[in-house]
């Protein structure tokens, strides 16, 4: 499988969120209690969420962690709910933005194309300012309050 590099600028999600999402490196006793992490072999454990497979391998400091071990295809995933009135997109498992149908325009029968649409935009650098802005209601670039902010791009006065 060809590697995939993330060629997004994240640094605008949040710090905590990137710091969760990028972790390759997890001590045992934390992926054995977390039902995230299914053991697949004496020392594999694949990851549900993103399907990569993590390997036991011991720290410089004498524990155990797992390690992610497997190149992924692509970091980004999406997810609706039962009824198809939101879709969640999520970045290495975590979820980023939860987009609701209501506000932008699917439903049951058209959320497949607008996963689609948001699987596409995922790489588009532009994206993750928007998504920085849906999340916290800021300008990315002047921190400010936008007057709109779409998926194609943000309406603020520092760029008009
Ligand atoms: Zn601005």
């Amino acid at each position: 499988m060809p590697q995939r590099d993330i060629e997004l600028d994240l640094t605008f999600l949040g710090a905590m969120m990137i710091r969760h999402a990028s972790r390759n490196k997890i001590a045992l006793k934390e992926a054995l209690s977390n039902p995230r992490f299914a053991q697949v072999g004496i020392n594999l454990f694949r990851d549900q969420v993103d399907n990569c497979i993590w390997a036991i391998q011991k720290g410089d400091d004498g524990s155990d962690y797992i390690i992610r071990s497997e190149v992924e295809t692509n970091p980004w995933t999406t997810h609706s709910d039962v009824t198809a009135e939101t879709l969640t997109v999520a970045f290495r498992g975590v979820p980023i933005y939860k987009f609701a149908g209501q506000d932008f325009g699917f439903n049951k029968g058209s959320i497949g194309d607008f996963k689609q649409y948001i699987m596409k935009k995922v790489e588009e650098p532009s994206f993750v300012k928007s998504l920085y802005a849906f999340i916290t209601n800021k300008c990315p670039n002047c921190g400010k309050q936008p007057k709109s902010i779409g998926l194609n791009e943000i309406r603020c006065d520092c760029n008009k």
